[in-house]
């Protein structure tokens, strides 16, 4: 690359840390360079503001299979049928307009030490920072009698686009009267109150469309995200259509058949029609192969999102073990911001801000009926450390919570466009 004046005649730390960080600079290979594995809400956000802030600095390859990501926010908004699934798709045609080489391929291997990356269809991409981000993957065994070979029959929808797509289609060949199961995941997980406003836009479809139909949720935990704002608009919106068998009525001892459709909890067999299992999470598989899980997430630094276990490694999202965050998009696409800035900073000398990260979750629970909780995080030695936070309260009047989801509609707009341009 060519010499970047700023390192040369910047004054106080950012000029000295660029003098002090290890040297891309000097490897002959040309501009610095970053591969990102994962499309997602934080890939595509690092590589984002990677390329935009670097300005044509720093070469970016983001690796993906897809060629549209299709959101899991705001996928139940789809069940309960607010949104079409096309308002979900987003493509990477505009990151790649800006600078991005996008390579839509698996991402198979990491050489730590040859700093590579394999791909399935061959070849390999090198870097100088490699930043995961995967998303995740279910832990085998979880739920007795499940593994992804039956996600046909019994979908987790935990992944956008066509496992979304399935459970609808299921929940809408529902018979009149028929059962609607969730088998709810234990922590941590992707998308704390996900399962919860599921189940509240399963049962908006089913109460104008099948409203003698009824719904089973079999939960491994004691308690919920947002339980009492959730239980409250059960109540009163789909009165005597859910029942929820928490941890200490069983809802945790639970095993399926999906040749028979049966669901079995606490030793009762239910014969049910549609049954949505969300499993047991760990981080996206690259994660494990690039070892720098430990158990089943990959634990980092707050500072920055760097791997414990290899400073030219970043993870971000949900794969990463990261402290007080819960695993959301907005948390992702945080990250991915922090992380952006320091990976920039190592490369290139640019300023590094001080971590701050923010989250809000908004769930639906029935039309304009919508609540939130957030919370605002900084970086510590061991974590990243909650601040402040924030959650609806249970009796507000109508029009604040039209407004709260009215609040969540012009955040989709402006974190999507935010992630993918
Ligand atoms: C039902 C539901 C509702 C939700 N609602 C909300 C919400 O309202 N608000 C919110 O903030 N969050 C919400 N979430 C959570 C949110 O979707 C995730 O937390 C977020 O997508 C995590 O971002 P990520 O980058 O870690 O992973 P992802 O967004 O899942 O991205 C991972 C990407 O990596 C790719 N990938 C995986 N392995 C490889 C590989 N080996 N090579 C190349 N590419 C690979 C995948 O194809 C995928 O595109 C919801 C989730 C669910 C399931």
């Amino acid at each position: 690359m060519k010499l970047n004046r700023r390192v040369f005649i910047g004054t106080g730390a950012a000029a000295a840390a660029a003098l002090s960080a290890p040297s891309v600079f000097a490897d002959g290979h040309g501009k610095p360079r970053v591969v990102v594995v994962g499309g997602g809400a934080g890939g595509a956000t690092a590589a984002r503001y990677i390329a935009k802030d670097s300005k044509g600095e720093i070469a970016v390859t983001l690796i993906e299979p897809t060629r549209m990501y299709y959101t899991c926010f705001f996928s139940n908004l789809y069940l309960g049928g607010f949104k079409e699934m096309d308002d979900l798709g987003h493509s990477y045609g505009t990151l790649a307009a800006n600078g991005v080489n996008v390579v839509h391929d698996w991402a198979v291997g990491v050489d730590r030490d040859a700093k590579t990356v394999s791909l399935a269809s061959g070849g390999s991409v090198p870097y100088d920072k490699l930043i995961l981000s995967p998303g995740i993957d279910f832990v085998d065994g979880a739920v007795e009698g499940w593994d992804v070979s039956a996600q046909n029959a019994m979908p987790h929808a935990y992944k956008g686009g066509s496992q979304t797509e399935l459970l609808k289609a299921q929940l809408m060949a529902m018979p009149e009267g028929g059962t609607f199961a969730m088998v709810a995941p234990p922590n941590p997980y992707r998308c704390p109150p996900g399962p919860y406003e599921r189940v509240s836009m399963v049962a908006h479809y089913l109460k104008a469309n099948n409203p003698t139909a009824k719904i089973i949720v079999a939960d491994p935990k004691p308690k919920f995200s947002k339980q009492g704002l959730f239980q409250e608009g059960w109540a009163n919106h789909y009165e005597g259509m859910i029942d929820w068998i928490g941890e200490d009525f069983g809802g945790g001892n639970v095993s399926v058949d999906p040749a028979a459709m049966t669901v079995t909890i606490d030793g009762e067999v239910t014969n049910v029609d549609v049954c949505n299992v969300i499993p047991a999470m760990k981080a996206g598989h690259i994660a494990e192969v690039a070892g720098v899980t430990d158990g089943n997430w990959a634990p980092v630094n707050a500072a920055d999102m760097s791997s414990k276990a290899d400073a030219d490694i970043y993870v971000l999202g949900d794969a990463s073990q990261q402290g007080d965050m819960p695993k959301s998009g907005y948390s992702a696409n945080s990250q991915a911001k922090v992380c952006a800035n320091a990976v920039r900073g190592a490369l290139t000398g640019s300023k590094v801000f001080p971590a701050k990260f923010s989250n809000t979750c908004w769930s639906l629970i029935d039309t304009n009926d919508g609540v939130k909780v957030g919370a605002t995080y900084e970086a510590t030695d061991e974590k990243i450390a909650k601040v402040d936070g924030f959650i609806s309260a249970t009796g507000e009047p109508a029009d604040l919570r039209k407004a709260t989801y009215e609040e969540s509609e012009g955040w989709y707009a402006g974190i999507t466009s935010d992630m993918f341009g």
